[in-house]
């Protein structure tokens, strides 16, 4: 029998009836995040997934690694089946575990048995296997409260399963069971966190890029496509809509206060997001807008760039300060790449004195002077899709 990936399901469990829909999804996400490493059955069972390679030339370390980042599961392991004889369950573990066992000081087994007619109760197998491996690894203590290393033994329907303790993985919910959402993807380090966060409650993404070139270079559009490109082992399959914003920057500049510059910016911004949500059947949009931040990030500038959207606009990271964020960013792997140093389209024409206090009804105003509806209808027909897999 071969080695396998043991996926625990985690939130996906408490959903009830939905829970054979999220199982389904969760798994045809998993098909699809291990294939390039080769054919392997996905199958579920007792709120596991098994991952069994299917062929010799899997590589089992690559679907484990890609297994860690699918949303929906909070543990995995790799284990090996045996049969359902405790000679063999004790075999399995004395050869597959046998370098944790060498390295480790204490230990000790821990046994379920799905199976009720396996002759032994789990204590006893326990005790049986933990007896017999301290005979083969005379250095090791039993510790039963704090073990280094934990040997775990299932006893389930087709097999018993043998694996060292499970490591934690993506947590969340499988994607595509909440529904799709727009993120307007910068090239900082507070939107590939945002993404990343509700793409983590299950929402398939459509990522939204504003470039002004040329005042923005093509380093600065690739450092945002690498950007995305890091978030798909979390997110799955990304579009990026890059949307040339130089336009609606230059007419800002010429016809609006300096003070406003920025606001009236970021209205364009949730204006071409909406836009683009409504093609795709987008339901809401995402931003990483952290309160106080910036200017731009103050409750009464955050109320006047969402006037312009009827759609919900999530902020998860709304009230994270730097800190905490970069930590995430780290986490997921996108910080390094995020402190690239090229210029975004925010950084170029930045007020000397910008507004904090703006009123909407003000800058309803302010923006007569431009032709709104041209502007986002142009750059929406300037927009050029990046598909990335
Ligand atoms: P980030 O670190 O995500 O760039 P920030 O703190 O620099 O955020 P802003 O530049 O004010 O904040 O942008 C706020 C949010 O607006 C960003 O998190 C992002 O969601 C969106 N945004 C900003 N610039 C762009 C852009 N060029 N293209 C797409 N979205 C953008
Ligand atoms: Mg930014």
């Amino acid at each position: 029998m071969h080695e396998m990936i043991l996926c625990k399901l985690g939130e996906v469990v408490l959903k009830g009836l939905n829970r054979r829909s999220f199982e389904m999804k969760l798994m045809s996400n998993l098909r699809r995040r291990t294939a390039r490493f080769g054919r392997f059955r996905v199958y579920s069972k007792q709120s596991t997934i098994y991952v069994e390679p299917a062929e010799e030339t899997c590589d089992l370390a690559g679907a484990y690694a890609a297994c860690k980042r699918v949303f929906g599961i909070i543990a995995v392991a790799r284990a090996l089946p045996c049969a359902k004889e405790k000679e063999a369950i004790l075999d399995t573990a004395k050869t597959y575990l046998s370098s944790a066992l060498t390295a480790a000081r204490s230990f000790k087994v821990e046994s379920k048995r799905a199976d009720k007619t396996f002759p032994m109760s789990s204590i006893q197998l326990s005790q049986w296997v933990g007896g017999h491996l301290h005979e083969a690894f005379p250095h090791l203590t039993v510790d039963v409260h704090h073990p280094e290393l934990t040997v775990y033994v299932e006893v389930r329907e087709e097999a018993a399963y043998v694996h060292a303790p499970a490591e934690p993985a993506a947590g969340g919910l499988p994607i595509g069971m909440g529904g799709r959402a727009v993120s307007l993807l910068s090239g900082g380090i507070d939107s590939p966190v945002a993404s990343y966060m509700i793409a983590k409650r299950g929402v398939e993404l459509e990522m939204i890029h504003f470039a002004s070139p040329p005042y923005t270079s093509e380093q600065a559009r690739e450092k945002v496509l690498q950007l995305a490109r890091e978030l798909v082992p979390w997110c799955g399959r990304l579009n990026v809509t890059i949307v040339p914003f130089a336009e609606i920057q230059e007419e800002i500049r010429r016809n609006c206060p300096e003070d406003h510059f920025t606001l009236i910016m970021r209205r364009f911004m949730m204006r071409l997001a909406d836009a683009l949500a409504r093609d795709l059947n987008c339901r809401a949009l995402v931003t990483g807008e952290s309160l106080g931040q910036v200017a731009s990030q103050t409750m009464d500038a955050l109320a006047v760039s969402g006037d312009v959207t009827d759609l919900p606009v999530l902020r998860p990271v709304i009230g994270m300060d730097k800190e905490e964020i970069v930590r995430i960013a780290r986490h997921i792997g996108t910080f390094e790449t995020s402190i690239l140093p090229y210029e975004d389209c925010c950084t170029v024409f930045t007020p000397r004195h910008p507004k904090t206090r703006p009123h909407v009804e003000e800058v309803r105003e302010m923006e007569q002077a431009l032709d709104v509806e041209g502007l986002v209808r142009r750059a929406m027909e300037g927009r050029e899709v990046v598909k990335l897999r």
